[in-house]
C-alpha cells in the first residue's frame, strides 16, 4: 500500500481542457471519451469526470498532481 515512487516531480501537472478528438480513450477509466470535451493531464486525455482526487474525491480543475497513475489534489498528494 505504502509503494513510493521517485519524488523527482514535485510541481503539478497541467489540466487543459480540449476538444475531444476521434476516438479518444480516457487514461482514467479507459473507456471512450465520447464528450464533447476531455481534459489533457501530461499525456493523457481523461474525461472531465475522471480528473478527481483519488483520496478525496474532489474535482480537480486547474492543476493535479499524479502519483501510481492516479491523480490527487496538492493537499492529499503533500501527504
Ligand atoms: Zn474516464
Ligand atoms: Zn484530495
Amino acid at each position: 500500500m505504502m509503494h513510493s515512487v521517485s519524488l523527482g516531480s514535485r510541481a503539478g501537472s497541467d489540466i487543459t481542457p480540449e476538444l475531444s478528438v476521434f476516438q479518444a480513450v480516457c487514461a482514467g477509466c479507459h473507456r471512450m471519451i465520447r464528450d464533447r470535451f476531455l481534459l489533457r493531464v501530461t499525456d493523457g486525455l481523461w474525461h472531465e469526470d475522471c480528473v478527481r482526487c483519488a483520496a478525496c474525491g474532489d474535482a480537480l480543475t486547474n492543476s493535479c498532481f499524479l502519483r501510481d497513475r492516479k491523480l490527487y489534489c496538492k493537499r492529499d498528494y503533500a501527504e
